[in-house]
């Protein structure tokens, strides 16, 4: 495969050096030959196609036999390669649990749980892994957040582009990095606030009153921005009779409704929820009843299915660099977490496998009766789910709850972009669209996890060095 750069000679005039030198391609033509494509709409995957860039948006796609000449392009011949759109990561923070910070007892000392911002090595590890573009889902530097924003899309630093959501919209609640709402108005300021300064969604969380949620939903809504909650304190149906846009994670580890001592506004503690969906089936009339419910809304679910995965003993199979990504004290802590085997403050004599299953179980379900399933890593819980690397695990977990790889890898791209009310310009590989195109070696349409042999990331037609992202970043997640 040619490495040649800028044929042309036009470097994008935007992109500072800082970027540039992580840039491979970069010519104002640039023609994919010979590739095989997964077009991201759904489609099987067809072989020995072309797909031709101009001006950052892709012009043509289509059997190289039928494909307009193009002398004046930079030609890629990628025989052996697949093509699939820019991934789009709908939970994809820009924080990660940097250290899991006990004392020699086991216990989160004062002031509680934190996470620490990564907003220099997250960005680098999404784009480096062909996430292109990513919703934040819930921030705790929001200022910081719509700064990179401002810096990625200004060429000055290298990353996806980013649908920043506000600040957890929460009550009462273990963590001191989250303002706790004080009632609706409380709810309404906030949302008034953060979308004057840029925010394009909201986040809702455990501690939230169904009245404050509510009016969080009316004043988003009234901007035409969208909401989606990690819930607790408000039931899954209780949430789509308000108008709740999107739910995180899924039923299983997060919709409280169904436990007989459900008091209305109060999370009651996860063990005991745990302890109900262990006993419950996905196929039960109540669970079915609620996810027709959410069908019929049109309410989202985004499957976060690495953050679960860390329960399951001896999950994630380790890989030597994500653990060369992390900083010295985040890999030991989340080694130490691992090895100790306790997953979300319990042990893993819980049925964390059962409840990964089932919740696996719901999503396909919810999947094929015509629900909006989305995916993203969540890069918390006990560490080791990492940007980049946990979007190319949500995607093999989602092979692995039932879906086939094509379905999959919809659900990463085209669906997000439906949601995000962004088709006409990202989520699959169709002429107009913006050049949003990672290269991978192999075929994950046979072979799933071959979608982490990423070797060119294209962004707006500009192609990245996924290699140069990642050695940038070497040891730095967890510090910065
Ligand atoms: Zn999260």
């Amino acid at each position: 495969m040619s490495e040649t750069n800028d044929k042309a000679g036009a470097a994008k005039p935007n992109l500072s050096a800082e970027v540039l030198e992580f840039v491979k391609v970069n010519a104002p033509r640039v023609a994919l030959v010979h590739a095989r494509v997964i077009d991201g709409a759904g489609a099987p995957a067809r072989e020995d196609q072309t797909i031709l860039v101009r001006g950052g948006k892709i012009e043509f796609v289509g059997d190289s036999g039928a494909a307009p000449p193009r002398t004046d392009a930079l030609a890629l011949d990628l025989r052996g390669r697949t093509v699939i759109p820019g991934i789009i990561g709908m939970h994809d923070h820009l924080f990660y649990t940097a250290s899991l910070n006990r004392d020699a007892q086991g216990r989160v000392p004062a002031p509680g749980p934190l996470v620490t911002e990564i907003a220099y090595s997250a960005p680098r590890l999404y784009l480096a892994c062909g996430v292109t573009t990513i919703r934040t889902t819930g921030a705790i530097e929001p200022y910081a957040d719509l700064n990179v924003k401002k810096q990625i899309d200004g060429g000055r630093m290298p990353g996806p582009k980013i649908d920043v959501t506000g600040p957890f919209l929460t009550g009462a609640g273990p963590f001191p990095q989250m303002h706790q709402l004080t009632g609706p108005e409380d709810a309404r300021r906030m949302v008034r606030y953060w979308a004057d300064l840029g925010v394009t969604s909201f986040k809702a969380y455990m501690g939230i009153t169904r009245a404050e949620l509510g009016a969080a939903i009316e004043e988003a809504h009234a901007r035409g921005l969208k909401v989606t909650g990690h819930l607790g304190s408000v039931g899954y149906r209780e949430a789509a009779a308000l108008g709740i846009d999107n739910l995180e994670h899924g039923p299983i580890y997060t919709d409280t409704e169904f436990l007989p001592e459900k008091q209305p506004d109060v999370c009651p503690p996860l063990p005991r929820l745990i302890e109900f969906w262990a006993k419950t089936e996905i196929s039960s009339a109540p669970v079915q009843e609620m996810m027709h419910d959410l069908v019929e809304r049109g309410v989202a679910i985004t499957s976060t299915l690495p953050v679960f995965e860390l329960g399951v003993p001896g999950r994630p199979v380790l890989q030597q660099r994500v653990l060369d990504a992390m900083c010295p004290e985040s890999r030991t802590s989340y080694l130490t977490a691992r090895a100790r085997g306790v997953f979300m403050g319990m042990a893993q004599s819980f049925p964390w496998e059962l409840l990964f299953r089932k919740e696996m179980e719901f999503e396909y379900a919810f999947a094929k009766a015509g629900g909006l399933l989305l995916a993203g890593p969540d890069p918390t819980g006990m560490g080791g789910v990492l940007p980049g690397f946990g979007d190319w695990r949500a995607v093999e977990l989602l092979v692995e709850a039932g879906f086939t790889p094509i379905e999959a890898i919809r659900i990463a791209t085209q669906n997000a972009a439906r949601y995000l009310e962004r088709l006409n310009g990202i989520g699959s590989i169709a002429p107009g669209k913006d050049a949003d195109l990672v290269v991978v070696r192999g075929d994950p349409s046979k072979n799933i996890e071959e979608i982490e042999n990423v070797e060119i990331v294209f962004k707006d037609g500009i192609g990245y060095d996924p290699e140069k992202l990642i050695d940038s970043v070497r040891g730095q997640v967890g510090i910065r």
